[in-house]
């Protein structure tokens, strides 16, 4: 069983953050903010997978602007992220922002940070203070060399010397961020930040990579973290649709059994005996599983032979043949089903066994 590390709890929206409460998903936007329609179309795919919070670029007072509406009709909580321009983390803010992202040090100097918290305490908006790698301050690149994983020092030196910045404004309602495109850094950077600090921690490799490399890093670097209880919020960082990083992101959360969401899937490699279009079914099926959110085990397997045993553990399942296939469940054959009716049979089962367990 894994034992969370102890933090101080924060709000964003109706979110709470830290202290035992789950670990929330997050994800950003890749649209143009000021494109009010794109956006909201993207939050609400997002929000149907199963994003809890999600932030914004604000890199203009036009999107700043543009987070009024987008705030006005979306149901899960926005960040604002900004960079060097403490105008629109304000703008951001008294557009209806939930949160800011912000580099301290990057705002400009002290009193464009104070208007900054004093927005902040006015509008009642937590901080995530992120520093990356490429953002720690020269004098502690001096002190402390480029963050390695041996030696992640400066990185957690620069969160720390902002969050004091904030907090000798009077302000505590923050979570921090220490971002690395490299995972053992980032592992050794968290887990040292983590015995210095009671704010909750924002989790994320950064510049991760495509889906492949992305999963593979974000999913070590985060799953040893989250594993040792380190990591109140994170995001799963992909060059690609960011909805991909929520489902990466339940399926790591799964694997911990830390949270659960949703059917999990599982599917058999393949091998000499399949006779079916398998990678296409369990793509149709992954599909159309991504909207449900009984916790399930669904397994689609290749052959009628070996896929009920070996799949014993699923709640339901698929498994292919000689033009007929079978639907079972819990390792006994339920029905057997034409080849080319059985994609539609098996998800109209699934969907009554998901209706049955969600009305129960
Ligand atoms: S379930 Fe059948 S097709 Fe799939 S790997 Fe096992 S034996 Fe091969």
């Amino acid at each position: 069983m894994i034992i969370r590390r102890q933090t101080r709890e924060i709000c964003i929206g109706n979110v709470r953050i830290g202290n035992n409460q789950p670990v929330a998903v997050q994800s950003m936007t890749n649209t143009d903010t000021r494109d009010v329609a794109a956006t909201l179309a993207q939050i609400e795919r997002l929000a149907a997978a199963g994003c809890e919070l999600i932030r914004l670029a604000v890199p203009d007072l036009e999107a700043a602007s543009a987070l009024r509406a987008i705030r006005d009709a979306i149901s899960i909580p926005l960040i604002a992220d900004i960079h060097f321009d403490s105008r629109l983390a304000v703008a951001a803010m008294e557009n209806g922002a939930q949160a800011i992202r912000i580099n301290p040090g990057n705002l400009g100097g002290s009193a464009k940070l104070a208007r900054v918290v004093a927005a902040a305490k006015l509008h009642g908006v937590p901080i995530r203070v992120g520093v990356n790698s490429g953002s720690i301050e020269k004098d502690l690149l001096k002190t402390y060399g480029y963050p390695t994983a041996e030696n992640p020092q400066s990185l957690i030196e620069s969160a720390l010397r902002n969050v004091r910045l904030i907090e000798d404004l009077g302000f505590h309602e923050m979570k921090i961020s220490i971002k690395s495109s490299d995972v053992l850094t980032t592992v050794g950077g968290y887990q040292k930040l983590s015995k210095l600090t009671d704010y909750p921690l924002h989790l994320g490799v950064t510049e991760a990579g495509g889906l492949i490399a992305g999963t593979v890093k974000s999913s070590v670097a985060l799953g040893i973290l989250l594993s040792q209880g380190i990591g109140d919020t994170f995001r799963i960082s992909l060059t690609r649709d960011p909805v991909e990083e929520i489902r990466v992101a339940f399926e790591l959360l799964r694997s911990l059994k830390i949270r659960e969401r949703g059917p999990e899937l599982i599917s058999c490699p393949t091998c000499g005996r399949t006779r079916i279009d398998l990678f296409s079914l369990a793509e149709k099926v992954e599909q159309y599983v991504q909207t449900m959110k009984t916790p399930l085990k669904v397994a689609v397997m290749g052959c009628a032979v070996n896929g009920p045993g070996e799949a014993r553990e699923a709640d339901i399942g698929i498994a292919g043949g000689h033009g007929v296939g079978i639907i079972f469940k819990k390792g006994e054959i339920y029905k057997k089903i034409s080849e080319d009716q059985l994609l539609e049979v098996f998800l109209a089962e699934l969907q009554k066994m998901e209706d049955e367990r969600q009305k129960s």
